[in-house]
This record gives C-alpha cells, structure tokens and sequence, in this order.
C-alpha cells in the first residue's frame, strides 16, 4: 500500500471527528500543520456530542495525587502530572475558541447521585476535584450541556476551514520502511485509498463501546452495554494493535446503571427520583447501597461472580420501585445518550408500563412469578426487611441513610439493569506528549493519540476525566504532530 499514490495529502491527519479530533485537528492547524479529518459516521460528534458535557478541571496540582491513587498507578506520574497541569488551563483553552465555563449544575436529582465533586471522596487530595461545562451562549445556544462543547468545537474546526471527510472509515495504519507512521488506508463508498500524512497521524476515534467481543474480552462483568456513540466499534484498537503498540487501561468499565430495549442499539440510562425503591439480584437478593457510590462504577459493583450456579448473579439485576419514583420523574431523564434524539420516554413511566419495559404487580410474589429468576421467598423478604429498615431508620445491611429511603408499598414495579459504558478507557500506552509507544516503551514514530481511545484512568474511573482528556491530549498531541518534521525534508 506504500507504494500507492496518495489521494490526499496533508501534515497532519486526525482520525475520528470527535471532542478529542476537534481539539487535535484545532491545535495542529493553530501551530500551523495543514490537517485533515477523517470521520467514520455522516455528521461527527461521536460520545462527545452526546455526553454530560462536564469536564474535570482541578483547582491544584495536587489533583495529581488523586487520579494516581484511583487509577493505582497504572500510568506514569510524568503522565498524570501533565494532565493535571493542562487540565488546569483548560479555562483559558475554551476561552480561546470563544467558550466560556461555568460549574456544573447536576440535572437530574436522583439516585445514584450524579456527584458535582469527587467521585471518591475518601481518596486523597479529592478536594481539589471541579467539574465544569461551557456556558449555553458561549456554546451555540444548546440547550444540553454535552451538545454545546460539540458546538463550540465543530464550529471552530469549520472557521478554521480544517478539511474534514465525513463518512470515511480509517482501516488501517501505513508504515514505511523505516517503521513510521505516514498515514491511513481510509474507504469511500467502497473506494479504499491512501491518505499521506507528511507529519504524523492522530487516532481520536474513540472507545469499544459498541465492540461485543473486545468487552467480552476485556471485562469482567458480562454482557456489558452502551450509551453513546454506536460508531465507536473500536477500529483503532485494531489499528494500534497491528501498528505494534503496546496496550492499556484495557480492563477498565466505567458504567452507569442502564436499560436495555429489546428496540433500540444503545441502552438507556437509569436514575430514580423518589426514594421507595430498591436494586436487587436476578434472585431477589440486595446488593449494594443504591444511594451513594459513584454512577461510573456499577460494572464494578455487579462483577461478583457465582462459581456455583455459574452466572453473574447481579446482571442484569432490578430496579424494584414503588408509587413515588414512578410517578416523580422518568426512569429516563432524557439529557444524554444515543436515545435522547430518539426516543421520549413518558413523565410518569406509564407508556413504558404499557410497553412491557417496566414490570408491573400487585404484590412480591406477582413480581416474582413475572420474572422467572426470582425467588418469591427471597423478594419478599428483601422488600419486607427494607421497609423494616425504613421504619426505624438504620439501614443495617448496606447503611443506606434515613433519607434516602422510604418503604415500597403495592403496587410494585421492576425494571432489569445492566451496567452499560459510558465510555472506555483503553487504547494505545501513551507519553506525555501524546506519543503511543511500543511494549519497550519506545514511541512509534509519528503516532498520536488523544480522547477516551488510550486514556489515563486504569482502575477507577474520575467522572468528567474522559471528555477532559479530549481536550488536554487533543491539545498536546495536537502540537506535537505539528511540530515533527516532515517526511519529505522540510518543516
Ligand atoms: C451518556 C454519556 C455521558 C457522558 N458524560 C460525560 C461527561 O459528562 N464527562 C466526561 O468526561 N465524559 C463523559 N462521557 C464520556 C465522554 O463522552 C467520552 O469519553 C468522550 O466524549 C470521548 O471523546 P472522543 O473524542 O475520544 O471520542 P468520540 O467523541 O466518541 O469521537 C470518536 C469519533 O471517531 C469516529 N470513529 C470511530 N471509528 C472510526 C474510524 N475507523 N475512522 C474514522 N472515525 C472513526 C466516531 O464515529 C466518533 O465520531 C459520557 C459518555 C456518554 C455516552
């Protein structure tokens, strides 16, 4: 494929029209780098048009002792200490493409909690942890906080006349023979060609999300689902695999609480307003205290394993409500995911009662009779025992606080549950310039990467870290992309 002739040519060549391609393809074009984009879907926007839209932007460079704590040092200190130090400036970044930032304002009050601050509270140095989303009239008017950051970067990649490629799938990396990365064999309609990238190449194309055997493969709960994007199948991983990278963070879930509809490709995620309800196994069993913890972890919280009965006792596990949650607020608050354009879920749930999405009965052992996993016996005594613990107000299996419960009484409804992605975190080993590197720790020459695709949390996941990354990593693999010197002698 070498020896093709190039279709296109460029320096430096962004593969994936997301948060992270935007700020890659931004940064190398204002360090002067002729950059092309190349996008897998029709429109661009990938997870990052779809997500919360809040992004970590620590108040000290103590913040480093945090992420290396959680991520149990998976990745060097040089790199986290980076990261901390960019993510810091990302205000004057965002002021830079004419945004603006404001704290994050949580939108849906409901359980789990979607927490403004620390995600792990006990780790050290979480103090300094802020989440932050650009304003609504610095961010093109939309009214969701995801979108706007998407419109404020599309917009600058379109002002600065950046050439980007829609509906044009990379497949494979190109070498030369001295082992450098000199581009991509990209299709078209069909027409697979070679695109020249003079500089370097960056992957921004995402995660694995919607990959079923790269998450069998990697994690431990199964079967896992998603959220966002349906696109982020994870070519790049193969990509980088082949390119000789060495992998990782490739095992990390950061998963939320999620209903899957037998009619849609991504599942729905989940939170309850009221406070008469419970999460129990597929026998009837309660796991978890469902008020606290943190709404990025619940592949974690389901990954126990039954070596008896071999199964995932947990997965899926229900949602048992009763009358307050159901008529407070939908299941489905509609602010993110891949449904939000697709489907309106009702105020009261009563159109997914109707739907059969939603389980509903008269008493437990109705309950239990309609889903053929649960034990009556089991149901009705977790139901019983936690409107006990309502009554005196001490939660003694799973301290669940006075005021994040009340007693579930007829009728009852359930919903099943699956930990589904909000993202992924694995990808290519990285420096902190963005480089990929080989498993000798050695960078492949003029290969980058930024966003979720080789991101730095390798055990916990930091809520508001990964659309983060698209920016500081998008940035500095932006510049440095720019600033190599091209295979064809010059600057
Ligand atoms: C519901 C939801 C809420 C979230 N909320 C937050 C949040 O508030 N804060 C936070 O930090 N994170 C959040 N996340 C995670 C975050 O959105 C993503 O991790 C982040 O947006 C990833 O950005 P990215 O640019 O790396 O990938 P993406 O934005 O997904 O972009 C990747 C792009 O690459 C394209 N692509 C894929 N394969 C190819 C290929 N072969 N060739 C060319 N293009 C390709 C895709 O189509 C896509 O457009 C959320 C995710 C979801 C789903």
């Amino acid at each position: 494929m070498t020896n093709m002739n190039p279709k296109e040519t460029c320096d430096v060549l962004v593969v994936g029209w997301g948060g992270a391609g935007s700020a890659a393809a931004i940064s190398a074009c204002d360090a002067g780098a002729d950059v092309i984009l190349i996008e897998k879907s029709a429109q661009g926007g990938g997870s990052t048009a779809l997500c919360l839209g809040s992004l970590c932007i620590p108040t000290s460079m103590e913040f480093a002792d945090y992420l290396d704590a959680i991520g149990f040092k998976t990745a060097e200190r040089e790199v986290i200490d980076t990261y901390t130090k960019v993510a810091m400036d990302t205000p004057d970044f965002i002021k830079k493409l004419g945004g603006d930032l404001t704290p994050l304002v949580v939108l849906q009050i409901g359980y789990p909690r979607t927490l403004s601050g620390a995600g792990f509270p006990k780790a050290p140095k979480a103090e300094f942890m802020r989440k932050m989303t650009v304003t609504k009239e610095a961010g093109g008017g939309a009214e969701l906080t995801g979108p706007r950051l998407w419109n404020l970067l599309k917009r600058n990649v379109e002002s600065r006349k950046i050439r980007v490629m829609t509906n044009t799938p990379a497949k494979e990396l190109v070498k030369n023979d001295s082992g450098e990365i000199i581009g991509v064999i990209a299709e078209r309609a069909g027409e697979k060609f070679f695109i020249k990238a003079k500089k370097a190449v960056i992957l921004t194309a995402g995660g694995y999300e919607n990959n079923n055997a790269m998450l069998w493969e990697y994690y431990a709960s199964k079967p896992i689902k998603f959220l966002g994007n349906p696109l982020n199948t994870g070519d790049a991983i193969r990509m980088l695999q082949k390119a000789g990278a060495a992998m990782w963070h490739m095992t990390n879930m950061v998963c939320s609480i999620a209903y899957q509809s037998p009619e849609f490709e991504a599942a729905f995620p989940v939170a309850c307003c009221g406070t008469d309800f419970l999460y129990v196994d597929k026998h009837g069993k309660r796991f978890m205290c469902e008020a606290t913890g943190d709404i990025h972890e619940f592949g974690h919280a389901v990954a126990h394993f039954d070596t008896q009965r071999i199964e995932f006792p947990a997965i899926p596990a229900y949602i048992i409500f009763g009358e307050q949650t159901r008529k407070r607020a939908p299941l489905f608050g509609g602010k993110i995911g891949n449904n939000v354009n697709l489907y309106k879920w009702s105020l009261d749930n009563s159109a997914e009662i109707a739907k059969g999405w939603i389980i509903q009965a008269k008493n437990p052992a109705e309950l239990a009779k309609k889903i053929p996993t649960m034990d009556p016996a089991t149901i009705e005594a977790t139901i019983a025992k936690f409107n006990e613990a309502c009554k005196s107000g001490k939660d003694a299996e799973f301290k669940r606080a006075k005021e994040d419960m009340s007693a579930i009484t007829g009728p009852f409804y359930a919903i099943p549950i699956h930990p589904a992605l909000f993202c992924t975190q694995g990808g290519g080993r990285r420096d902190k310039e963005g480089r990929v590197l080989d498993p000798d720790g050695k960078p492949i020459p003029r290969l980058y990467e930024a966003g979720e695709l080789g991101a730095i949390s390798g055990w916990l996941y930091q809520g508001s870290t990964s659309l983060a990354d698209c920016i500081i990593f998008g940035q500095i693999s932006g510049k440095n992309a720019a600033a190599e010197k091209s295979i064809e002698g010059s600057n």
